[in-house]
């Protein structure tokens, strides 16, 4: 089969290998659809101590069962599922709790972690076996192409109950990129006023259809915190959350907050950015400050149920669509964020 490898850090091709055999516990699945993201280019720098190279990358992706291997009764062959990429242990104390994102045994496949498309091989190729537990059936009206956002609608919800939001609101969202914009929707359900910031017009732009109150461009205005207030009529927010990733959205993430209000950030997952900040501002502030790291077990199955239920729409999210003997092509589309590219989507297994 053909599959999208790093052989080593920093390169990418196009390579033949086995079609991998599912084993207990196991299903394999036929990839129909696969979005690269920015995680992605972490893993080929090397970014992930977890992920021994070569690597087959794709964690973001939906298909169709065919195999299952012994003791998987969850799935069987013709299964329309998308997938989960965190998949704890199982036994260790967070995962007992459903905590498989932060899991003990991380990067120990051998102990039955599994962390797809880091540790162990992802979607970005025409078949991929993972442990069934990570599998979520879709609905027959979810396509392919909606299914593939299983786990980040899972990763944005999370970080949207993390924010504890209460019905009317004020709420910001940092980062429109295809997390941030997932979690927007989300939290339009809740929210009075909902402001997105961003650096990117066109991004903006689907933000305000998507549910947006107002937007502000941090590019475009003297003060985005006090562009926030006003947009608040002169207070901060009661809740702010984060996905874009740097220590200064994080540290405008602070400052947006009005005192006593909650910060989740969600953006930096990877090494490198750091926050400065007067910390008067988050001890007088009084605020509630969270991390949230990718989603616990079991978040995506109602993330799916608010893809099913038109809550939350993906289309405008996908700009592209490339066969994956075109991922060069669609690797480069995705972080030159040529022709205003939100997510672009793979097809490992022909067109969905
Ligand atoms: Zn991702
Ligand atoms: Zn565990």
């Amino acid at each position: 089969m053909l599959a999208v490898t790093f052989p080593e850090v920093g390169r990418f091709e196009l390579r033949e290998v086995p079609v991998p055999e599912p084993g207990p516990g196991f299903a394999l699945i036929k990839v129909r659809s696969t979005t690269i993201c920015a995680t992605d280019m972490k893993i080929l720098q090397g970014r992930f101590p977890g992920t021994r190279f070569p690597h087959i990358p794709g964690h973001e992706w939906s298909g169709e069962v065919v195999a299952v291997g012994p003791g998987v009764h969850s799935v069987q062959p013709g299964d329309r599922v998308g997938v989960e990429v965190h998949v704890g242990c199982g036994g260790c104390q967070p995962c007992l709790d459903g905590l498989y994102n932060l899991c003990e045994n991380y990067g120990h496949p051998e102990r039955g972690h599994a962390h797809i498309g880091f540790t162990i091989p992802g979607g970005l190729a025409e078949y991929c076996a993972v442990p069934a537990r990570a599998l979520h059936k879709l609905p027959d009206h979810l396509s392919f192409d909606e299914g593939a956002f299983t786990d980040n609608v899972g990763v944005a919800l999370w970080a949207v109950e993390r924010a504890e939001l209460k019905p009317g609101e004020n709420v910001v969202v940092i980062g429109p990129g295809a997390i941030g914009l997932l979690a927007l929707q989300i939290a339009r359900a809740t929210a009075g006023r909902l402001v997105l910031v961003g650096t990117r017009e066109d991004r903006l732009r689907v933000g305000r259809e998507l549910g947006a109150d107002v937007t502000v461009n941090t590019r475009e205005v003297a003060d985005p915190v006090e562009a926030v207030r006003e947009a608040f009529g002169g207070r901060g927010a009661d809740a702010v959350i984060e996905f874009a990733g740097t220590g200064e959205a994080a540290q405008q993430a602070l400052r947006m907050a009005r005192r006593g209000g909650r910060v989740v950030l969600g953006g930096s997952t990877g090494q490198g950015a750091e926050l400065h900040i007067e910390l008067s501002t988050i001890v007088r502030g009084h605020l509630d400050v969270r991390g949230s790291l990718a989603n616990p077990r079991w978040v995506s199955r109602r993330g799916v149920a608010l893809m099913a239920s038109g809550a939350v729409r993906i289309q405008p999210l996908i700009t592209h669509h490339f066969p994956l003997s075109e991922f060069a092509r669609a690797w480069d589309t995705f972080f030159q964020r040529e022709g205003g590219a939100i997510r672009v989507m793979l097809h490992p297994g022909g067109a969905a």
